[in-house]
């Protein structure tokens, strides 16, 4: 470790060069005041990795996905995880998937809002009839649909939460959709309580409706967690390709899909549902790879990473991880429930290996911020935040269980929030006082 006796330059480079290894080893040391990721119970996103993903990341560095001409082999590589993602989707094989990788699923989501709102509009003008007014039908989504409306200028309507609901339910459409409905959003793994919204409940609703006033609206399902858990943890609950409806589907290879973090995906039932204009078709390759992105440059590595993972672990071993993760959630599911004044909003049963809960009862004399920062001390990251707008009273606490988060780690965990609720409940949780220890 170099002895540094002043500060680190922050506003200005530096006139002179330095020595690598100095250089390494502080910004190293700085690095390790980050929170440990293996504690983060709050992210969705992959913090385990085997050694041949970070060999392989590491041997991808020069790799820019965008020049599919230098770099052939890893646009073949991206492509035929499309067609894996296509074919676990059940994407009908009389038609041909199209789809691509993206930075995450955030992006896939922007192009896939887009592909809706080009094809509505399509439709409109055909028609003779207005297009000036698109508006996206959904429920508790994510932060990147309300980006998607507003730097692409689509009205969003979020259809309210009802009391006791995790995710939007297929009656509520109705109130919702009209002419200029661009699509319904149905998200696999809502970020909030990581339930599953009932995809093909929307579609039958969708059906009704069109069989009614004649408006048809496709269905985009964001499945960023819910697409490489329900392939293989609910392999009968129809909510994709299966249903007609459902035009396009993304996932985030980073979250379930345990690639490194940068890689999402999206895919298209059939080339006919992504506009021509949209694309940007890329000749050079000898075949028509098409470009659709909104970034340009982008590294290559966690797509090769993503192929490793799927070829790694095959079905086989998706499923036995994220059984292993279910069932761990599923014994903290009932350790909280059995700890203190919670209750469970998703149990682990169903959606994703999570668990999620809220306080109960009129004053139990603490509230979830305090319990996440009780945790907080022993390095847990256990976030807690409002459910959407016409929940907002409701706090909620969310465990996600990846691979990396085992048993016994989790059972730990729960040690400590048995200690942290006896604490905050006995009014002992600013000091050193041991509950029930007795000096
Ligand atoms: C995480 C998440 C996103 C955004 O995905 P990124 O890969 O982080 O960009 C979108 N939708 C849902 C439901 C998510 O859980």
């Amino acid at each position: 470790m170099p002895v540094s006796e002043r500060s680190l330059p922050k506003y200005r480079m530096p006139q002179s060069s330095s020595d690598p290894r100095a250089v390494y080893a502080l910004i190293h040391d700085e690095l390790a005041l980050d929170g440990n990721s293996a504690q983060n119970l709050a992210t969705f996103c992959t913090t385990w990795a085997e050694p041949e993903v970070r060999t392989l990341m590491d041997e991808c560095l020069d790799k820019n996905m965008i020049d599919k001409d230098e770099y052939p082999q890893t646009a073949a590589i991206e492509s035929r995880c499309v067609h894996i993602l296509a074919d676990l989707w059940h994407s009908p094989a009389r038609q041909t998937a199209t789809g691509c990788s993206t930075t995450g699923s955030s992006e896939a989501c922007m192009l896939a809002g887009l592909a809706l709102k080009w094809r509505w509009r399509q439709r409109r003008r055909a028609a003779g009839q207005p297009a000036d007014r698109p508006n996206l039908v959904c429920g508790p989504v994510q932060v990147c649909w309300e980006k998607f409306a507003r730097y692409f200028d689509v009205e969003l309507r979020q259809v309210p939460l009802e009391p006791d609901a995790t995710g939007m339910r297929p009656h509520q459409l109705r109130g919702y959709v009209d002419e200029n409905t661009i699509g319904v959003v149905a998200i696999l793994g809502v970020t909030y309580t990581c339930d599953y919204e009932p995809v093909a409940g929307f579609a039958a609703e969708l059906d009704a409706i069109e069989a009614e006033t004649g408006v048809s609206v496709p269905l985009h399902v964001d499945a960023a967690s819910g697409g490489f858990i329900a392939p293989f943890l609910q392999p009968g609950l129809r909510w994709d390709f299966r249903i007609e409806r459902v035009a396009s589907i993304n996932a985030s290879g980073h979250k379930y899909g345990m690639a490194p973090l940068g890689v999402g995906w999206v895919v298209w039932r059939s080339a006919e549902l992504l506009p021509e204009e949209l694309i940007f078709k890329v000749d050079y390759l000898g075949g028509d790879m098409p470009t659709f992105a909104l970034n340009f440059s982008r590294p290559g590595g966690e797509v090769i990473a993503q192929y490793f993972t799927l070829l790694r672990l095959g079905h086989e071993g998706y499923r036995k991880v994220y059984t292993a993760c279910t069932k761990t959630a599923r014994a903290l599911a009932a350790e909280i429930a059995a700890a203190g004044p919670f209750t469970l909003l998703y149990d682990g049963h169903g959606g994703l290996p999570a668990v999620s809960w809220t306080l109960t009862g009129p004053s139990p004399g603490f509230t979830l911020y305090d319990l996440t920062d009780q945790l907080r001390r022993r390095g847990w990251q256990v976030p807690a935040y409002p459910l959407p707008p016409e929940r907002h009273k409701t706090v909620v606490q969310r465990v996600l269980i990846r691979h990396g988060i085992g048993y016994d780690k989790i059972m730990l965990l729960a040690d400590d929030i048995r200690t942290a609720v006896t604490r905050l409940s006995h009014g002992t949780a600013g000091t050193d006082e041991q509950p029930g220890f007795h000096h």
